[in-house]
This record gives structure tokens, sequence and C-alpha cells, in this order.
């Protein structure tokens, strides 16, 4: 996950591996904090003296990239987060008097058409720090708390630190274990971090009823540029349009991965199902690097940066360092960082892909001014760089190349089995993502940010129960989160699974980005195989291609011109990705029929 500019999520500690998507990356604006802001609370205009325009640039600029070095920090070292402190003494910097001072210069007439979008989206970033820093005490109390807390289960005679749980789930082969594990892990969620969550979400609302909007959705869908129901209407079309080929995708990789059907499954089997155990010889961890730079030179690309350096890559085994892959913009072009702490598996193997879209991206971009570059509106563009190259394993054109990568390298060959089972999994995460993001989390979010229930009246004629969700009180918002997961993943959640209902949620509408980010990925490489036909992954004119039209761009293309760019009208077409994952089905199971 890269972290949108406007009221940056913060990188949530507690990261059930079972429900993160494949990225989890921070950029210039994702950093926990263990001290309160320092008064950042109540920026007061009048006691500080107004900065000029040159100056707020100035200085965002030299916060933002002080944050996203000491977040690599925590990332990688376990330094304890900085950030309340980097907020220290800048109120002026953060107050209405410098939003005043954008919009006096947004009115000159002979702004030029870049400079009036950096400097459009450096006042979406400042109005929304005012926001976020109002929410901080409460993200902090959430961390230490996720960080302070054990998990006990009766088959360890040691209690396991709450963070490192998730982890167990994927690598435990014992089911009943993973659901005992899971049942902890749901208890700490439920009894320490949900009345903090409760009190956040009264803050949200509250905030941005002071910031003068509507309420929280208004905000989240100006800070971000999109209708949240426009993209719930659509997420609503692909739950129906999949529902079919997600159940029995489902239900065969289940059976392979973790022996039970669907109607058996748990929530807690998932990031096990995921692992993928039967291919996991394919995805072991000396090969995941080595087969990304196979990837990027078969196009034309590679991790240097514009600047003549390259990205850096830190893959050290440090203890404190955090799994997942992440990405740290700290000062693009010329200093993108990936991080990663390879394990074996499918799943680590996307992430890295998908990382690695967001570094090539940043390592190539030309626009100026730096607002520009890299505070646009909507991360749902980079989020779709990030899934447009994991999903090549989607591919079998890619996969033939995946194969004899590994056979050039000692590996043994994938059988046709291998790979179509492969590209089943791939496409099975690619619908549960799309059905969690687009129709679930968004069902859900909306309720819980004060939206009526009226308001959704498609989306709740496919819960299972509708007339148990409608109240707003807590039970209620409980029972619609579990009813609309239950309907995105194919099997009822039990009372253990629903317990995530507060905690499961993406600060000011991020789901929105990525719900839009994989119907563009989809997109993305209907795109490039129309241009550069059905084996573009050892052309280079596509990498140009993606350079010129997109990455160079930075973050300053909306999804919408993204689309446009690629030869679609300006809209995200769902259907399209529906298509797509119906035709990896099929491909997948030709491919295994063959010999
Ligand atoms: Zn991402």
């Amino acid at each position: 996950m890269l972290s949108a500019p406007p009221l940056r999520p913060r990188v949530r500690l507690i990261t059930s591996s079972v429900l993160l998507l494949a990225c989890s990356s921070v950029t210039r604006s994702s950093v926990t904090q263990t001290t309160p802001p320092v008064s950042a609370t109540t920026a007061a205009p009048a006691a500080s003296p107004a900065l000029d325009l040159a100056a707020i640039r100035a200085q965002y600029r030299a916060f933002d990239r002080l944050r996203a070095v000491l977040g690599w920090y925590t990332r990688t070292q376990g330094e304890p987060p900085l950030s309340a402190l980097l907020y220290l003494g800048r109120e002026p910097l953060f107050s209405a008097a410098s939003l005043a001072v954008i919009d006096s210069a947004l009115r000159r007439p002979d702004l030029a058409a870049e400079e009036a979008l950096g400097l459009r989206f450096l006042r979406l970033a400042l109005a929304s720090e005012r926001v976020s820093l109002q929410l901080a005490p409460f993200d902090d109390e959430v961390n230490a708390a996720s960080i302070a807390a054990k998990v006990r289960v009766a088959f360890d005679s040691q209690p396991m630190a709450f963070l490192h749980a998730p982890l167990r789930l994927a690598t435990e082969r014992d089911a009943g274990r993973r659901a005992q594990l899971y049942e902890a892990i749901s208890r700490v969620t439920l009894e320490t971090l949900n009345p903090i969550l409760v009190r956040k979400e009264a803050a949200a609302q509250a905030a941005a009823r002071t910031a003068g909007y509507a309420d929280y959705v208004a905000m989240s869908e100006e800070l971000r540029g999109t209708r949240i129901d426009s993209v719930l209407a659509e997420g609503i079309e692909y739950v129906k349009a999949t529902d079919s080929i997600y159940r029995v995708t489902a239900d065969r990789v289940a059976r392979e991965e973790v022996g039970v059907g669907l109607d058996r499954l748990r929530v807690s089997d998932w990031s096990r199902l995921f692992a993928s155990p039967s291919v996991i010889e394919a995805f072991r961890k000396e090969m995941q690097l080595p087969a990304l730079t196979m990837f990027l030179s078969g196009i034309g690309l590679d991790m240097k940066t514009l600047t003549g350096g390259e990205v850096k890559i830190d893959d050290s085994l440090h203890p404190l360092k955090v799994r997942r892959a992440a990405v740290f913009w700290v000062d693009p072009p010329a200093d993108v960082r990936l991080v990663v702490k390879p394990q074996d598996g499918m799943q680590d193997m996307g992430t890295l892909f998908h990382e690695a879209g967001h570094a090539v991206h940043m390592a190539r971009v030309t626009i100026t001014p730096w607002e520009a570059a890299m505070l646009g509106q909507s991360n749902a563009p980079t989020e779709a760089f990030g899934e447009f190259f994991r999903t090549t394993f989607e591919d079998p054109r890619f996969l033939a190349r995946f194969k004899a990568f590994l056979v050039a390298r000692g590996q043994p060959a994938l059988s046709n089995a291998q790979l179509a089972a492969v590209m089943r999994r791939s496409t099975l995460q690619q619908m549960n993502y799309i059905r969690r993001y687009a129709f679930a989390k968004l069902l859900y979010e909306l309720r819980l940010h004060g939206r009526s229930a009226s308001q959704d009246g498609t989306a709740m004629a496919l819960l299972p129960a509708p007339d148990r969700v409608r109240g707003d009180d807590d039970a209620s918002l409980r029972e619609l989160y579990g009813q609309a997961l239950s309907v995105a993943y194919g099997f009822t959640l039990n009372e253990a699974e629903s317990a995530r209902y507060r905690s499961d949620v993406d600060d000011t509408f991020y789901s929105a980005d990525y719900s839009r980010a994989f119907a563009l990925a989809a997109m993305m490489h209907d795109a490039i195989r129309r241009k550069f036909g059905v084996d573009w992954y050892g052309n280079p004119e596509v990498g140009k291609f993606l350079t010129e039209q997109l990455f160079a761009r930075g973050t300053s293309l909306s999804a919408e011109d993204v689309a446009e760019r690629l030869g679609f009208p300006r809209r995200m077409d769902f259907a399209l990705a529906a298509r797509r994952a119906r035709a990896v089905l099929a491909a997948a199971d030709s491919l295994e029929r063959s010999r």
C-alpha cells in the first residue's frame, strides 16, 4: 500500500496477513507514532506567523522527505516511530493561513497548468494533514496497544506477540490450530483495539465536519477525487458477474491447498491458501529478485533511476524488520527505496512484483513541480501499476518465460498443471480483492462513516439477511461487516471473523483507490496486449511506452487520465476485469489439459 497524500493513512501495525493486500508500502506519509503529536491538534493560525508560498512549499517538501527517511528506518531497523517529533513547531505550515496563501496563488491568471496542478495537490495534502493530526493520538494508542498485546493459544506454552500472530497463520499446517489462533487474535482486536477505534471514528467524523465538509464520506470523496457510491455500484456488478466462477475456483483451490471445500473454509485458512504449498517450489525466496529482474529486463525496464543511480533495495534479514515488502518514495527519482524480507511462496513473489511497480514508477518521474510529481490526488494509478506487474502471473505467456527462467537456474520444470494452478490462484486472489474492496469494504465503510442503510439498496439485496443490518448501533455495524464480507469470500463469517469490523478499515476510503486500481490493472493488460501483441514480455518498447506515457508523469495523472492514455474511455472498466478473470480461468483449464 502506498499512502495517499490526502488524509494519509498511517501504517497500521495490526497487519494481519490474512487480509492484507499484496501491498503494504509506505511512502512519504505513513509513519506510525508512539507519542502524541505536539500541539498539532490545535494549529492556531492566529498565533502563528503566516508563511509565504515559497516557504510553505519548501517546508512541506522537507517534512515529507524527513518523514519518509524515518519511516524507512522504522520499517527496516525497528526504529521507534518519530513522526510526532517532526510535527513539533510546524503549526504555521498546517494552518488555515497556509491554505489561504495557496488559494490566493491558485487565483493567479498566469499560472502554468502543471504549476496549478501542483498547488492544487499541495492544498489537498495540507488540508488532509490538518484532519489527520487530530486523529494521530488514536492511531498512536492503537499502535502502542498492538505492540504490547500478546496472544495465547493452548498449543503453545509461550504467549505470542499479537503482531507476529498473523504470519503464523500462513505457516501453520494444522487447520484447527489456525482457527484457534485466529480466535485469539480476534479476542485482542475486540477487547483491546476496538474500544480505541470507536473513539477514533467519532473524532474522525467530528473533524471532517469541523473542517467544513458535510461529512466524513464527502471529505474523503473530495480528497480522492472520486464518488464512493459509484465505485460501489461497479463492485456490486462485479460480484454478480464473478459469483459462479469465483465459487468454483475458490472451492477447488481450497481443496487443493488446505483440504476442505469452500463451505468449510475459514478466514484463518486464507493466507495458508495463498502461500500455496502445492506450487511453493517455484517461488523460493532466492528466486524472487532474479525473477523480477528477468521480467523487467524483458520489457526494457530495470531498477535504475533517471539520475543514474539505482533503486535502493534492502533485502536484509534484520530481526526487527517488518516482513512485508514496501516502497519509500524518499526523493524521486534519485532516492526510491524498496524493502523486502524474502520468504518462500507465491504471495511474497506477487508482493515483490507489486512493490516494484511503485519503485519503477517513481524512479522514472520527470514532471515538475515536485507537488505534481509526488502529491497526486488519488493513488489508484500507482496501485494499478503495482497490480499490473503482480498479475503477470495470470498470463501463460509470462509463465512460459518464468518456467524457462527457473530451468536455466537449475530448478525443476513446472508442469502445465502447475502453471495452470498458478494462474488459478492468482486470479482467485484478484477476484477476492475486488469483491472484498469494491463491494464489501465500500458498503461497510460507507455505513461506518455515517451514511444510512437506505442509500445502498442494491448492495443490501445481495446480503443474506439485510433486515439484521439496518440499525446504526454497534451490533448492526458488526453484522453488516460480517454479512458483506461473507458475500465477498463465498462462505459465512463466524463471530471471531467479524471481530475485525473496526480495524479492517482503510482511512478515507483508500479502499476506493484499491478498487479502481484493480480494474485499471486489468485494463492495462488489455491495452498492452493489443498494442504490443500477446507475448509482449520480450518487447523493450513496452517499458518505453509505460515510462513516457505513465511513469514520467509521477502522481499527476488521475485514474481516468491513465485509462485515456491507454486508449479507453475515461472510466474504470470493472466488466473488463470480470471478463479477464473468466478468460484466465479458461486458459488455465486448457493449459492443464494440454501435455
Ligand atoms: Zn501498493
